[in-house]
């Protein structure tokens, strides 16, 4: 049973499954660091993009607090052009810009006046139109009271529009240590001043104002101390801050709903003191890194605008999110690993597949080596070229080559001419053909030996490819000894053939031989038989002779065939003496030179002193059988019978001058039964047992006898026999 689950986990453990992690973390991290980058370029985009929003609203801004200025410097000018302005003259030069400039809030004159000057110029404030003028300031609880005694005042003189901020005509703005802070400022300095914010005495809630003083001189007033002394008033302008930034944000004409925007004063001692904020709620919402700050002079003053894109901006221009960029990555990376971790997982299958073949392979060669090894049979591989590959210890053994002898050689180098020189031959017609001389066939050819000698051998070829290649498999056997035993078999089966053969002619020769003399004898038995008709004396002694002539010539067939059959059953005891050779040789010659004179043949015996151990009746009768068949086959002429002694044997030759036998003839001579076959021999009769004999009765006395005969010329027979020196 497979447990879920194990297997994943373990396989994780593995070498590959590490690596798989590995990559996987590395991907993941990749991942991460791209997201990260992503985050980053969206950022940076971000940041970018709103910094140049910022940039126009800061720009708007800068305009729009600027014109401001500008109309409270065209009121000084005026002022400046008209030093005893009228009320109505103020309210013609103010009224027109109130109504083209909504964010300005109140355009005043204040005037120097002098604690000297105070009373009259109530008094001649109070007759132009202003009956309940009068210097004023507020007291600690908040209300406006007549000014306490000061060496100067700046009260308001003019203001504009009137009819909403009448509260504060007379109102001295140095009774206010913030606007008198401002106001002095912009004496000393000849500038215009921005105040810092306040809360205008006409109104009681809403968002603080800023009062900008322009200082007017009577006269040229270079330095501080001319600028004290001539100081004439102060042209002044209010603006309520919410309204100028409104008015340059409207302006600019981008989206309000963009920016969240706080402005305070650099000099503010809290910092969340406010000059004012746009969309205060969605400040905090809005990431602290992508706030522009703008830091904006007002007059003498300094003002920090922070501006912080809204979550609507930023859910707009933020784009794409980036966590599809992880995800996407870690999937990625999830994937790789997988397809890792299965391509490694292959590969390891793969390569433990190539590590089992390779260990079947060599199994199976080892075994197949193992088989060639042992083989009992040569076997020698070769390529197409006839280059031996191989050459197994039996071929070794059959060769007399060492295997790295012929390795690498052509293999011809292992026959004889002619298949030597033909061989490259054979394989190219081969290959070329597919017309096979051995290849899948087998024959038998003759191989040659490291030394030289040549063995009959079946060789049987077989053809294999491996890996593209040709390769020729001969497998050897060596024939010898199989040749040998056919060989001796046909040698026997002819041996035997051939004593079938010479049987039967001596047979049919036999029962010829055997019946002439028969027929001569029976055929003058009837003459002899008839008392009354008995042919004559003289006759009847011919008659006799003939018998006895026929009945010698059966006695002595009789004899050779019993001599033979006592020959060949062993039977046949030697009775050895020591004797002079001539004494039988001269005997024998004596015996048949009657013979030899009919054929007018001279007997010679030339054998000396020679001694000899032999069997006397023996020797005679193979002395008898050589001379006597000198004697049949040699008309005219001359025998003789030379003796010699020689290593310890005397050799003993009968020669005659005959008509000698051929060649051909001469090794079947000593034979049983064997006559050469031609009308002399015919003629000469015989019964073919006489040189068989011979042969066997030399050699039962330890001798050899041989032969040497030319056909015309002559032949000698030649034995030997062992002789005595006594
Ligand atoms: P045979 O008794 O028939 O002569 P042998 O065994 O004595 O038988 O001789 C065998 C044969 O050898 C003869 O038939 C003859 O052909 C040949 N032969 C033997 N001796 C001689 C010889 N001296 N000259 C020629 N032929 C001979």
């Amino acid at each position: 049973m497979k447990k879920p689950g194990i297997r994943p986990l373990r396989s994780l453990l593995t070498r590959n499954g590490l690596i798989a992690v590995a990559v996987f973390l590395v991907g993941a991290a990749i991942s991460v660091a791209a997201m990260r980058f992503v985050d980053q370029l969206r950022e940076t985009r971000l940041q970018n993009e709103f910094e140049h929003l910022a940039e126009l609203h800061a720009a708007s801004l800068e305009r729009e607090i600027e014109v401001n200025l500008e109309a409270v410097r065209g009121l000084r000018r005026f002022l400046h052009a008209v030093p005893a302005v009228s009320q109505r003259q103020f309210d013609l030069y103010t009224n027109p810009l109130e109504d083209r400039m909504q964010s300005i809030q109140v355009l005043e004159w204040v005037p120097r006046v002098k604690h000297s000057q105070r009373a009259a110029f109530e008094a001649a404030t109070r007759a132009d139109g202003q009956p309940d003028f009068r210097v004023s300031e507020r007291d600690a609880e908040g209300r406006l009271v007549a000014a306490a005694p000061r060496d100067e005042y700046f009260p308001i003189r003019y203001l504009s529009p009137l009819d909403a901020n009448k509260a504060a005509l007379g109102f001295d703005l140095a009774s206010n240590s913030l606007r008198r802070a401002a106001l002095e400022q912009a004496r000393d300095s000849g500038k215009l001043v921005a105040s810092a914010p306040v809360f205008l005495v006409q109104e009681s809630t809403r968002s603080p104002s800023i009062l900008i003083f322009a200082p007017l001189y009577d006269g040229l007033a270079t330095n501080l101390s001319e600028r004290r002394a001539v100081l004439r008033g102060m042209a002044v302008g209010v603006f309520h801050v919410d309204e100028i930034v409104l008015d340059a944000l409207h302006k600019s004409q981008l989206d309000l709903a963009d920016v969240s925007l706080r402005i305070r004063e650099s000099a503010a001692l809290q910092r969340d003191e406010l000059l004012f904020a746009h969309l205060p709620q969605a400040w905090d919402k809005s990431p602290a890194n992508l706030e522009f700050r703008h830091s904006l002079k007002v007059a003498g003053r300094h003002w920090i605008v922070s501006l912080r894109p809204s979550p609507a901006y930023l859910a707009a221009h933020r784009g794409a999110a980036s966590w599809p960029v992880l995800l996407a990555g870690l999937v990625l990376s999830a994937m790789l690993a997988a397809y890792l971790a299965h391509l490694l997982n292959r590969q390891r299958i793969i390569r433990s597949q190539v590590r089992e073949q390779t260990r079947e392979l060599a199994a199976s060669e080892s075994r197949n080596r193992a088989v060639v090894d042992t083989a009992v049979n040569p076997i020698i591989t070769m390529d197409q070229r006839g280059t031996v590959r191989s050459f197994n210890p039996a071929a070794e053994r059959d060769f007399g080559y060492l295997a790295e002898e012929v390795i690498g050689r052509n293999v011809n180098m292992l026959m004889p001419e002619p298949y030597h020189s033909a061989h490259d031959g054979y394989l190219s017609r081969y290959l070329a053909s597919g017309d096979p001389h051995i290849i899948g066939i087998g024959r038998e050819v003759v191989a040659r030996r490291k030394d030289g000698s040549q063995f009959p051998m079946d060789l049987a070829v077989g053809e294999s490819r491996v890996e593209g290649e040709i390769l020729f498999v001969g497998m050897i056997v060596d024939i010898t000894l199989r040749k040998q035993a056919e060989q001796s078999l046909r040698e026997s089966k002819e041996q035997a053939e051939r004593a079938n053969r010479m049987k039967s002619e001596f047979v049919n020769m036999m029962s010829h031989e055997l019946r002439t003399p028969l027929t001569v004898i029976l055929g003058y038995l009837p003459l002899l038989k008839n008392a009354d008709k008995m042919p004559p004396a003289a006759m009847i002694v011919d008659m006799a002779r003939d018998i006895q002539a026929s009945g010698d010539h059966l006695l002595h067939l009789i004899n050779d065939l019993l001599d033979l059959s006592k020959i060949e059953a062993g039977k046949l005891d030697l009775h050895p003496e020591t004797f002079m050779l001539t004494d039988t040789v001269s005997e024998v010659l004596d015996r048949l030179r009657l013979k030899a004179q009919e054929r007018g043949i001279t007997l010679a015996d030339e054998t000396g002193t020679l001694q000899v151990r032999a069997d006397p009746l023996r020797l005679s009768q193979i002395l008898i059988n050589l001379v006597g068949n000198a004697i049949k086959f040699t008309q005219g002429g001359s025998i003789t019978i030379k003796a010699r002694s020689l290593d310890g044997h005397a050799e003993i030759s009968v020669a005659d001058t005959g008509i000698g036998i051929p060649e051909a003839d001469l090794p079947e001579i000593f034979d049983k039964f064997r006559q050469v076959d031609s009308s002399s021999t015919r003629k000469a009769g015989g019964t073919g047992l006489g040189l068989a004999i011979t042969k066997s009765l030399v050699e039962l006395h330890g001798g050899v006898i041989s032969v040497d005969s030319h056909p015309g010329v002559g032949s000698t027979f030649t034995f030997t026999l062992s002789h005595s020196e006594e």
